[in-house]
């Protein structure tokens, strides 16, 4: 991995020393890290008004208990968070996650990545990030429903639509969302639409959020792909997960063309040598909140499961173009980035966050594959959700083809954002630079320009 330079170092080493036991938040920072020395040489004021240590301490953060009642009459506790990480662009924007792994450390990495994301969109959304180690899997309807309340009654104090905006990511859908802002309408006796973005048509909600990150994401990638004048058509992809993410980008792939053999879950991988068959299985996920597993079953001979298998090994059957990874943080390792080279990769974009562990994205980096990182790749979801909030404020509902293209025209300007940038430091196509400065100039600028905050 490549070293930083040594007064990077030292703000990295106080990173890891202040924000213990958060190896997640580590890999974040220190990926960003490894971009910015750069901007600091060109720019020293940055240094000298201590951006970067400031950057790294989220404004405010927010634990606490969630006790609710299960079906049997039991009480239950879990813990929830809110990290409100910096708001120099606009009110805090980002998910809530509802799954049992979630930790503080889980929640700042997300939160750190997501104030970059946020400014790549040119939006003005500062950046923040949920959750609960709540597992939604499983639970009845009145269960979701009771525990969606109980974090709400907590969390509304802290929400407003220029304070802070959640919406889902793992975990957290529409069904979530409806319960989170009927919670909060209580409460607060204000129909404030803007303060969660996610919801329902019915509520408030726009059209394209649901597809909004699956389809920005295959957005960028054709727009990487269309620099080496390359393109989806034909093309074999693998998508990793099987959640909101995962489904439209498979979707939209095979709507520019693409062969999509593969998806997952976190029990299991589906290979359909033919193509998958997305009406059966976005059926199978949404409508019914069933497993990969089942859609295997009912496609029958089309069809292979493979139970508690690895995706990526895909790639030493099959030559893949273009992968896709949209379920979680570190499910691309290092052996999985080789193989996806070794076996012909052209393209691989990010649909999670931080889905490739450093030692694969620097083995994308190395074999010159053309690598989306999240922040930019995926920031369709929060764009769109951006532009739910400017819906809301107007009392207007927009038409599908209006907001996709408004979509399509975002991820156009990241990638161009991302571009322009990664060539001026004079490494044309470096996406996770481009991305990493681009989105640190403009938030540090806005600290600047704010005195000390
Ligand atoms: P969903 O809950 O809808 O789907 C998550 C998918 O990933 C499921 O198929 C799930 O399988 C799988 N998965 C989750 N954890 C694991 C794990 N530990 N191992 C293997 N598979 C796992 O979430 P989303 O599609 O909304 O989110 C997916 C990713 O995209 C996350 O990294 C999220 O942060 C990111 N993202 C989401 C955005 C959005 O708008 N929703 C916006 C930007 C980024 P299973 O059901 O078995 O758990």
């Amino acid at each position: 991995m490549p070293e930083l330079e040594p007064r990077i170092q030292k703000i990295y080493d106080q990173v890891v020393r202040r924000n213990i036991s958060e190896p997640e938040f580590h890999q974040a920072a220190r990926e960003v890290f490894e971009s910015i020395g750069r901007v600091i040489a060109k720019k020293p004021e940055y240094a000298e008004a201590s951006i970067l240590e400031r950057l790294c301490e989220p404004e405010r953060q927010i634990i606490f208990r969630v006790p609710w009642v299960d079906d049997k009459g039991r009480v239950r506790i879990n813990r929830g968070f809110r990290v409100e990480f910096n708001s120099a662009l606009g009110p805090y924007k980002g998910g809530l996650r509802f799954h049992p792994t979630v930790t503080l450390g889980t929640v700042k990495f997300l939160g750190f990545e997501q104030i970059f994301k946020n400014a790549l969109t040119g939006m003005p959304i500062g950046g923040g990030k949920g959750g609960s180690d709540f597992d939604p899997k499983g639970k009845s309807d009145g269960e979701v429903m009771r525990f969606c309340q109980s974090f709400m009654t907590e969390l509304y104090r802290h929400l407003g639509e220029y304070t802070d905006v959640p919406a889902g990511d793992i975990g957290v859908g529409g069904r979530e969302i409806g319960y989170l802002f009927g919670q909060y309408k209580r409460i607060t006796n204000r129909y404030e639409s803007g303060v969660l973005t996610g919801k329902g048509l019915g509520i408030g909600g726009s059209l394209v959020r649901t597809e909004a990150t699956g389809y920005g994401l295959v957005y960028f990638a054709q727009e990487m792909l269309a620099t080496r004048r390359e393109s989806f058509a034909d093309k074999k992809v693998l998508v990793s997960g099987s959640g909101n993410v995962a489904l439209y980008a498979i979707k939209k792939a095979q709507e520019l063309g693409a062969d999509v053999v593969a998806c997952s879950d976190s029990s299991g991988v589906v290979y359909d040598a033919g193509g998958l068959d997305f009406e059966l299985l976005r059926h199978i996920k949404e409508d019914e909140r069933g497993r990969v597993a089942d859609y295997a079953a009912r496609r029958g001979s089309a069809s292979v499961y493979r139970a508690g298998d690895n995706l990526w090994t895909i790639a030493a059957e099959t030559k893949i173009d273009i992968a896709l990874p949209c379920a979680t943080q570190n499910e691309l390792n290092g052996h999985d980035a080789k193989l996806l080279i070794e076996n012909g990769v052209i393209a691989v974009a990010e649909g999670a966050n931080m889905p490739s562990t450093p030692e694969a994205a620097h083995a994308f980096d190395e074999a010159k594959v053309l690598f989306g990182p999240g922040k930019a790749a995926n920031a369709g979801g929060v764009a769109t959700s951006a532009l739910e909030m400017q819906q809301n404020a107007s009392r207007d509902s927009w038409s599908f083809d209006y907001t996709e293209d408004r979509l399509a025209d975002i991820m156009r300007g990241i990638h161009v954002r991302c571009a322009d940038t990664s060539e001026q430091y004079g490494e044309p196509g470096n996406y996770v630079l481009g991305a990493n400065i681009s989105g640190f100039t403009q938030v540090a600028n806005a600290m600047l320009a704010m005195g000390l905050i």
